[in-house]
């Protein structure tokens, strides 16, 4: 039996986001123009990690186990992120999951889904957006699968 797919979270943290990631077996995060995934899972808690890791990063946030609360914001030794908040890449990668997921569930054609989600797009995304081709391409591999 297929599993099914996980959904975005509700959360009760202000600011925070938490929605499936590129497999769609795991959450990722953004919180304060950070964009997180998940790293590991405890009993109490899972470990999210900031994707500028290989930048050395050390920031990490743990969420409780239901996913829809913050419970700390951690650095390992560090005071802050070693980059700027990104709140533009967080938009992004909010907003790429969101158009695979109503692709997959919706029958409009696909022009239809793009245009209608590129809408909800704030205007300042958009200019760093994909081009519309490859939008289509995207929309097109999620019904595929
Ligand atoms: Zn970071």
């Amino acid at each position: 039996m297929a599993q099914s797919p996980l959904q975005e979270i509700e959360t009760r943290s202000p600011g925070l986001i938490v929605f499936p990631f590129a497999s769609g077996k795991n959450y990722a995060a953004t919180l304060n123009g950070f964009y997180y995934v998940h790293h590991s899972s405890g009993l109490q808690k899972h470990t999210m990690r900031c994707t500028r890791h290989h930048k050395g990063c050390h920031g990490k946030i743990n969420l409780t186990p239901s996913y829809k609360s913050l419970i700390s914001e951690t650095m390992t030794g560090h005071k802050t992120h070693s980059h700027p908040a990104e709140p533009t890449y967080c938009e992004r990668k909010y907003a790429a999951w969101k158009l695979r997921s109503t692709a997959k569930s919706s029958r409009d054609p696909t022009s239809a889904i793009v245009a209608q989600q590129l809408q909800s797009v704030p205007v300042e995304v958009q200019g760093s957006f994909p081009k519309l081709s490859s939008l289509q391409r995207v929309v097109q591999r999620s019904r595929a699968v």
